[in-house]
């Protein structure tokens, strides 16, 4: 293994001092269940520890009213990240399992993102305007305070860098609590950033738990004033009405079903190869992971056969092996369930065209899931509608236009969806149709740290990636003068 020793254990991250937790839990392989290091495992007294020393370092230097300071800092760490993405990419591998040709991009694409918003921290501004004769109204962008965020464990690299990346660079200070499954890589992050001259101490502070004591603290402490959470619906739910009682800022990043839609005018073979590898990126564990296919009648078959073969055909097995297509999910537990979901679907579904399950070839202790495909008409089924978070795709079909919209929109989520077809104009028409925040034309899953994305209906609130980001942690103020006019 090439990532050094002290990626191995981790403390909590609190007031510029890495502190030794009272308490350690492992982190997993999923690939084998073997121990890969510990991390602490804290609460909610770690968590108002952490948030005290946010919100000093937010009241007490000059982190927020600094620009040049914070994009030199920010710049600084995205430089030391690089100098050691190799051993990232490889412990978010054997963390995480996802294989080691998407860690490498992910780890490439966090390190743009942190430059990205470095870049950007000196470019917030508000406006001016003479509103009547002398009287001035600036409207001043101003950072909202602390804000805390709290990163699954799919994209642990990417999805903190959107985060904490306009957070930091308007001016914030955070709080970071990662996902127990991906601490070590989390940390690896922070401990970096935690390294670079200049930056003062409690602007960035980290809490680590298995369980839910120090996230709850983040969303009730009236000292927090944005939240930044990526991961459930359900879970996102619960977070906004516990935030109701202190008002503060949410940004929700929550849960998707992607649609795919398919017009008999796209090349079917290479369209099916390119929505197996969206269905299954990460394992299936991808918000805008491909998850139904809405395809025209005419091609119906066509595509249900090369999606089948396309899916059938990526192998699965460990990340850190390089002809593999598919590592394992994120955990037993997280197999266990996906696995009941597909079986379900199984026995409700009108065909069942690719019957995935656990090979018998990968360690038992593994969390592997093959690919399944299976056919459907009615939409109204459980599994066209909650969100499967692991390897399963629907097909559908549609006639026309209309019916694949109406198909397609029959959903609470909008995260994103993609269209398929040479058809310049009816893409356009197409794309802008569907609700969701990102719709691809003849592609899937291309995310950009300049493009916002984010959800329509329960896909979620506010947007990351992009400038608009910065809506999401900064607030407005608007300070009126009446300057007078020279006589
Ligand atoms: P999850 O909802 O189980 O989130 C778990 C996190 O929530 C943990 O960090 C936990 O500590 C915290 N949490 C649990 N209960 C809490 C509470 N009551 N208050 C505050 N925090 C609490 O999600 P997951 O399984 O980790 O991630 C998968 C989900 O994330 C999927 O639904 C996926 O679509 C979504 N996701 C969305 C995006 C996006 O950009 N929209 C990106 C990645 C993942």
């Amino acid at each position: 293994m090439t990532f050094p020793d002290s990626h191995r254990s981790t403390g909590q991250w609190i007031g510029g001092a890495w502190i030794p937790g009272q308490r350690q839990a492992a982190s997993l392989n999923p690939m084998d269940g073997s121990a890969i290091g510990t991390f602490a495992d804290g609460g909610r007294d770690e968590a108002d520890a952490a948030i005290a020393a946010a919100s000093t370092a937010f009241e007490r230097t000059e982190w927020a009213q600094s620009p040049r300071l914070r994009q030199t800092v920010l710049l600084d760490w995205a430089r030391k990240l690089e100098a050691q993405a190799e051993d990232l990419a490889r412990l978010l591998t054997l963390e995480n399992g996802k294989v080691l040709v998407q860690s490498r991009g992910e780890i490439a694409g966090a390190i743009s993102e942190i430059r990205y918003y470095g870049g950007l921290a000196r470019h917030i501004p508000g406006h001016v305007l003479e509103v009547e004769p002398g009287v001035f109204s600036t409207m001043l962008r101003e950072p909202a305070g602390v804000a805390a965020l709290i990163i699954p464990w799919n994209a642990p690299a990417v999805l903190l860098a959107r985060a904490i990346g306009p957070a930091l660079a308007c001016g914030c200070t955070a709080v970071v609590k990662p996902a127990a499954q991906t601490t070590l890589l989390t940390t690896a992050f922070l401990r970096a950033l935690s390294e670079v001259p200049g930056l003062p101490p409690g602007v960035c502070n980290m809490v680590s738990e298995t369980g839910h004591a120090a996230s709850a603290r983040l969303v009730e402490s009236p000292l927090v004033d944005v939240l930044s959470f990526t991961g459930s619906t359900a879970t996102g739910k619960r977070i906004m009405a516990t935030a109701a009682e202190t008002m503060k800022k949410l940004s929700l990043e929550l849960g998707g079903k992607s649609c795919c839609v398919v017009f008999p005018d796209a090349d079917i073979a290479a369209t099916a190869s390119r929505i197996a590898a969206a269905a299954t990126i990460i394992s299936g564990q991808q918000c805008t992971a491909a998850r139904r296919v809405l395809v025209h009648g005419s091609v119906y078959d066509a595509m249900k056969e090369q999606l089948r073969a396309a899916l059938a055909a990526i192998a699965v097995g460990d990340g850190m092996n390089p002809a593999m297509g598919m590592g394992p999910l994120i955990d037993t537990a997280a197999r266990a369930q996906v696995q009941g979901q597909v079986e379900r679907a199984f026995d409700l579904c009108d065909e069942v065209v690719l019957r995935g399950g656990v090979p018998d070839s990968l360690p038992a202790a593994g969390a592997f899931l093959t690919p399944s495909l299976v056919a459907h008409g009615d939409t109204a089924a459980f599994f066209c509608q909650e969100e499967i978070f692991g390897p399963f795709l629907v097909l559908e079909r549609f006639e026309d236009e209309a019916e694949a919209v109406a198909k397609a929109n029959h959903t609470v989520f909008g995260l994103s969806a993609s269209v398929w077809t040479t058809d310049g104009a009816r893409a356009l028409r197409i794309a802008r149709a569907l609700r969701n925040g990102t719709v691809w034309i003849n592609d899937h899953n291309r995310l950009f740290a300049e493009a916002e994305t984010g959800g329509y209906r329960q896909s979620g609130l506010g947007r990351l990636h992009g400038y608009d980001a910065f809506a999401d942690f900064t607030e407005l103020k608007h300070i009126c003068q009446n300057a007078g006019r020279v006589a």
